[in-house]
Order: structure tokens, then sequence, then C-alpha cells
């Protein structure tokens, strides 16, 4: 399941963190202080999309970049999906909303991804799918297909996966 047992072994809770109305933030960080863990999460996923025919994959700005190592596994291109400002020679796609941190923008690198291209996008958790969406949306309007979106972590009473795959069906939201 998405909030499985190794995705729990390895992202942390704290209570009302960054503020009061958030009652569990769940921290992925804990990824990076074990070798082993670290190991283990991109091996399970580069093992998934080894026969997936991907031509690229995207990470979400920020704790998205940390899946690196599953594109340098499976030799394929990385881009980043990056908030607004921050990246030249980007394009942009609609504000969207998320679970805490009120609206946002993202944008792709201009040639990251080619009309027909097969994309995995990889975030470290799905919340109200705010996001995801978003990146689904800026990736499609390239011409091309997201195939998956993979994230440690779901917080299911939020129904973040269903609402993304309600709107692109073809779109599995996948965790472990
Ligand atoms: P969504 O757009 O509401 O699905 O929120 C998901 C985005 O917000 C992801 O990029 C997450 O990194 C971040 N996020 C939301 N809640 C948490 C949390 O509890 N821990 C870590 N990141 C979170």
């Amino acid at each position: 399941t998405q909030d499985g047992p190794l995705a729990r072994e390895i992202a942390q809770v704290i209570p009302y963190f960054p503020f009061k109305g958030i009652p569990r933030f769940y921290d992925v960080g804990g990824l990076l202080a074990s070798p082993t863990h670290f190991q283990k999460v991109v091996d399970i996923m580069a093992a998934r999309y080894g026969d997936l025919k991907i031509d690229a994959i995207g990470g979400f700005d920020a704790r998205g970049f940390l899946f690196t190592p599953v594109a340098l596994a499976l030799n394929k291109p990385f881009f980043m999906l990056r908030k607004k400002g921050k990246m030249p020679n980007t394009i942009y796609g609609e504000q969207y909303t998320k679970e805490y941190a009120g609206s946002d923008c993202l944008g792709i690198p201009r040639g990251a991804v080619k009309p027909g291209d097969r994309v995995l996008l990889i975030d470290d958790l799905v919340a109200t799918g705010g996001t995801l969406t978003a990146g689904v949306e800026l990736v499609e309007a390239q011409g091309a297909t997201v195939v998956e979106c993979a994230c440690m972590v779901e917080l299911k009473f939020l129904e973040g996966a269903k609402k993304v795959q309600s709107k692109y069906p073809h779109a599995n939201v996948w965790g472990f």
C-alpha cells in the first residue's frame, strides 16, 4: 500500500508541522540518512520501471528530486518540475491548490519531454493530489503521456490518488 511498511519505516511523523492545522506531517528525509533504505527504495522503483518503456522521469520540487538515482539506475533522463521563478527557459502550467501551502504554479524545462514520450513522475508524498494533477497536466500539455506517478506515501484520507485518476485514468498512482 502507499503508506505501507517501508514508507512507514522511513517517514517520520511530526505532529503539527508546519502549523497547527496539520496534525501529521510525514518527513521522508530519513531516506537520506540510511543508505540501506535509500538503496532499497531506488531498487524497488528501478525494478518496477525497468520494463515500462519510460522515456523520461520528472521529479517534483523539492523532495521529488531525492529520487534522481532511479533515473541513473534506469539510464533515463531526469527533469525537474519546479515552482515559479526557480528555473530559466521554463513552460509554466496553471495555478493549483495544495493541502496546506495555498496555491502554486509548476514549470517544466522547455524540451524536457517530446510529443509521444512516456513519462514517469515521482514525488515523496501525495496529499490532495493537486501537485500530481498539475504535473500531469503540464507534461501532457507538451504532448507526452504520464504513464505513472510514484509516491512513497499517500495520505489516503485526502483521496489524492483517486482525484488524479478520475481526471487522468491512464496515469496510475503507485506507492509501496
Ligand atoms: P498535494 O498537492 O496536496 O497532494 O500535496 C503534495 C505535495 O505537498 C508534495 O509535493 C509533498 O511533498 C507536499 N506535502 C504535503 N503534505 C506533506 C507531508 O505531510 N509531508 C511531506 N510533504 C507533504
